[in-house]
Parts: structure tokens; C-alpha cells; sequence
């Protein structure tokens, strides 16, 4: 019966109340309030593989120079000193040198990838036990239907002998994973594919690799390159830190979960002299603290291209702007990449269909803080401007674009309903549990109705935060669900 009333929310996209006040204590990136102050270490993971004994019925930097004199300081973010890490050093020593303050954006970077301290590079940040949940961390299911998708746009393309599957940003690996797993009953389909993996951090490159139970080939031949090839389908996969060195020559499915919003944007203030970018200085107690820049800088260009592409409505409203040039020029390569060797991209995040204002966060331990507090040592990450995802892809040709729809639509239309009844026929009550919170978070919208559980653990959905955008090779024709 409660499946039943899940199911029938999910499939006519209706939306419940959402309580803006209340919080859980597993924070999903995209809610914009803080989390409860219990302790994460007291819940379990959520994501319980689920065996899918149901065959049947699973359906087939630019540097610059800034005259100090003129900043104008931002008072709000003044936070309390504490002893420097090696990426607070690091952060200021650029600063010092540079003579004068970063954007945002170069802050960004660094916290998130500096090569040495940042934040994604030496650890695992995901799950209960980490500083943030993703959709493939909450369920099974959330890989299983990207792989029903990817196995639409494959039967779209006509069925290549030979197709990349990359995804950009694979964090541990999960969606990969779980898409693997239940892919692999379609031979066709799988012994097609070789996944490419890209993905910044050598600490989560080791553990993608030990998630999608991978080994090295046994190869006898000198001076071949040994292959590594997971088990879970016996797939050859391979690592790249950039999308650019992903071979092409042949067709690819790209895909970017929670990618895009990990990409450092600019963040722009409108102030008497228009439009100034809001830097990262360090004051005279050695503290970071925002200022505004005197005069155009270099991302000026991007924001301006940014405004060309709204009404102008939509930017008078506005008193902050963000703009992301690294998501404008990856979208050009997915584009580019898609128009010469055809395939197409899914891109899933939490984001706006327009202009994003003042999004950027911090999260450390699912509780949001300042983002000058202690950099490298929380998340930071930005609301997807998924018109500029949109408008950078149709500046090259032969491309089509489509979406955004909202994850509850596009994972009720893959049939995220009959997986899970499927699974809650062959689970044990725990297993059960699990999967109906699960398939809550990633299909409802506020907190889950059904609940009885203490309320600091309810379950917040993410079905309408997130939204679903898919750029196709137009031989392709429109992809599934998109129609
Ligand atoms: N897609 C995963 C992880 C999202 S977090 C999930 O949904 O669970 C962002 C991921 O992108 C991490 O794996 C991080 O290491 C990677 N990443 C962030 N910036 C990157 C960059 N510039 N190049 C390559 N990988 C990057």
C-alpha cells in the first residue's frame, strides 16, 4: 500500500509540502538550509545493494592585478582565526605574491583541487560518515536508471561496436558501479562499451577502481599496454584527470552527476560603478574576507556573454551573478565531442534553468558553513545555470539539446517505479526500508510523508532540486525521456 502510494506520487510528478525549516542529517548538496546537529556517525548507510532477482522485468586563470586602494570591503564574512593549514598558506601565499586579491573562482579551485591539499584530492568526502550524500550514495537504483538510459540512447545510435562511456566526476564510483551491474545481462550492449573514468583525485581513482571491482589483465604480449577491466561486466576501463584525453574516433556517452556544480564560478555584485567581481584578499589580520574589484576583470567577458543570453528583465532583478566559464567551455567540448563522433551527454544536478545569483555554499560534516572557514576543509559547490549549459552547447552545430525536466520526471519516466517494486519482492524488511527511502529521496519533493521514524532523520526528496539535461547528436533524434 505505501509502495503503491509512493509509486503513484512519483509517476504524476505531484509535489508535497515542503517544509523549509526542517532539516536531515544526510545533507544532499542542494538543500539550502543547515542540517540537524545529530551525530552522522549514528546512521547507517542507506545504499543496500538490492540482488536484482526479478529478471524479467527490468526493461531492456587568468591572473591579475588589482589596485588595493580602491576595494571595497564586504563586512559579513569575518569569521575566527584559526592555526593555518598548508592550503590556507598556500591560498595566502598567492595572494602576497599575485599582489592582490583572487576571484572566487581561483579560490574555488584550489580549495576543491589543489593538487596537494584540496579538498577532493586525498580523502572520501561522500556518505554518512563524509560531508555529503549523493543520489547514487542514497540508492542502487539512481545508477541503474542512468544505465536504462544510456542503453535507449545506445539502441538510438544504432547499436555501435564500440562506444566510450564516460563519466565525469565519478566521486567512488557508485553510479558506475550499480549501472555496470545491472547492465551487465545485455551482452550486446556492454561488450561495446570501454568506460573512461575522469576524475581529478588519485585517492578516488583508487577507490573507483576498487568499486568496480577492477583487475589488470594478465597479458603476455611485450610493450601492449596491460588492460584493467572490471569484473561487473567484464568492461575495459581507464582513468584521465581531463575529458580531452579520453580517446575519440568513436561514438560516447558522457556522463556528469553532480559534476557541474563542483566547477569554480565567478561571482559578480552590482554596485554603483555596475558590475564588480567579488574577490578573495587577505586583511591585515590575516584573514580572508570578500572585497569588490575597482574595475572590469578578466571574467567580465563571460559575464557579459552570460546577460547576452537572458532577457533583460531577468538581470535587472538581479544584485549578484554568478557565472561559470569552466562549465561553458566543458559544454563546449561534450558538444564538440558529440557533433564529431556522435553519442550524447546526460548531465544530473541540482541548478536553476537560468541565471543563478548567490548560490555558492560550504558544507563540512552535512552542516552548511562560511565558505571562508578553514578552506579545503568542507565542500564547496554552486547551483548549475543550466540555460548556460544550454545556450554553450547550441553555439555548435549539429547538436541538439533537451531538458531540463526535474529527476522525479526523468527517473519516473526510465521506470524507477517498477525497479522498485520489483526490488521490494525479494528484499529482506531492512533491505526494504532501505529502498523505499531511498527511491523517496530521489523521486520526492520535501519530506517524506510516510515516515515514523525520529524527525530529525526524515528523509528530504530531491526529485525536483535535481534536474536532468541531455545534449544528443541530432542523427539521433530526441532521447529517451526526453520526447
Ligand atoms: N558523481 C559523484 C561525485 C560528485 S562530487 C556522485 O554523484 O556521487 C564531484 C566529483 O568530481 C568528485 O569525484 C571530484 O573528485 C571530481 N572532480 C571535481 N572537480 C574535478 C575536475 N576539475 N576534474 C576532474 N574531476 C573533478
Amino acid at each position: 500500500m505505501l509502495t503503491r502510494h509512493l509509486l503513484k506520487q512519483a509517476s504524476t510528478c505531484r509535489h508535497f509540502l515542503l517544509n523549509s525549516k526542517t532539516s536531515s542529517p544526510f545533507l544532499t548538496k542542494s538543500i539550502l538550509f543547515t542540517s540537524s546537529s545529530s551525530s552522522p556517525e549514528s546512521q547507517s548507510p542507506t545504499n543496500t545493494f538490492v540482488d536484482d532477482k526479478v529478471k524479467d522485468q527490468y526493461p531492456t586563470g587568468t591572473s591579475i592585478s588589482i589596485d588595493r586602494s580602491a576595494l571595497y570591503n564586504l563586512p559579513e564574512h569575518s569569521h575566527e582565526p584559526t592555526s593555518d593549514s598548508e592550503l590556507v598558506k598556500h591560498l595566502k601565499g598567492i595572494i602576497k605574491f599575485r599582489g592582490g586579491p583572487i576571484s572566487v573562482a581561483e579560490y574555488m579551485e584550489e580549495v576543491l583541487t589543489n593538487p596537494k591539499f584540496g579538498f577532493y584530492i586525498s580523502r572520501d568526502v561522500f556518505g554518512a560518515e563524509g560531508d555529503f550524500i549523493t543520489s547514487p550514495e542514497v540508492s542502487q537504483m539512481f545508477g541503474e536508471m542512468v544505465g536504462v538510459w544510456a542503453m535507449c540512447l545506445w539502441e538510438q545510435m544504432g547499436r555501435p561496436k564500440q562506444v566510450n562511456l564516460v563519466e565525469l566526476g565519478p566521486g567512488r564510483g557508485t553510479l558506475m558501479a550499480d549501472l555496470l551491474r545491472s547492465a551487465s545481462k545485455f551482452k550486446s550492449f556492454t561488450e561495446s562499451l570501454h568506460v573512461h573514468m575522469v576524475e581529478c583525485s588519485p585517492t578516488l581513482q583508487k577507490l573507483q577502481h576498487h568499486n568496480l571491482k577492477c583487475f589488470v589483465e594478465d597479458d603476455n604480449s611485450d610493450g601492449v599496454e596491460k588492460r584493467t577491466v572490471s569484473m561487473l561486466a567484464g568492461i575495459p576501463v581507464s582513468w584521465h584527470a581531463l575529458l580531452e584525453q579520453v580517446p575519440s574516433g568513436m561514438p560516447s556517452i558522457i556522463i556528469a552527476h553532480e559534476f557541474y556544480d563542483a566547477l569554480p564560478v565567478h561571482q559578480f555584485q552590482r554596485a554603483s560603478r555596475g558590475w564588480c567581481e567579488k574577490m578573495v584578499d587577505v586583511s591585515e589580520d590575516s584573514m580572508f574576507r570578500f572585497v569588490l574589484s575597482p574595475q572590469p576583470t578578466p571574467a567580465t567577458l563571460y559575464l557579459m556573454r552570460r546577460c547576452k543570453w537572458a532577457a533583460p528583465k531577468e538581470i535587472e532583478k538581479l544584485g549578484q551573478i554568478e557565472v561559470c566559464p569552466k562549465a561553458m567551455d566543458l559544454t563546449r567540448t561534450i558538444a564538440d565531442r558529440i557533433r564529431c563522433d556522435g553519442g550524447g551527454a546526460l548531465i544530473i544536478d541540482y541548478g536553476l534553468n537560468g541565471v543563478v545569483s548567490d548560490s555558492l555554499q560550504a558544507i563540512r560534516k552535512h552542516k552548511f558553513i562560511n565558505i571562508l572557514d578553514n578552506p579545503g576543509s568542507a565542500d564547496l559547490s554552486a547551483y548549475v545555470d543550466f540555460a548556460s549549459i544550454r545556450h554553450s552547447a547550441e553555439e555548435v552545430s549539429d547538436i541538439s539539446v533537451h531538458g531540463p525536466m526535474t529527476q522525479s520526471q526523468f527517473l519516473g519516466a526510465l521506470g524507477i517505479n517498477f525497479r522498485v517494486e520489483a526490488l521490494l519482492q525479494n528484499c529482506t524488511d531492512e533491505q526494504a526500508d532501505s529502498l523505499r527511502t531511498g527511491y523517496w529521496r530521489l523521486v520526492g519533493e520535501g519530506e517524506a510523508p510516510f515516515w515514523e521514524g525520529p524527525d530529525e532523520l526524515v528523509p528530504i526528496g530531491m526529485g525536483t532540486r535535481y534536474l536532468a539535461m541531455a545534449i544528443v547528436n541530432k542523427k539521433q533524434g530526441v532521447p529517451v525521456p526526453f520526447q
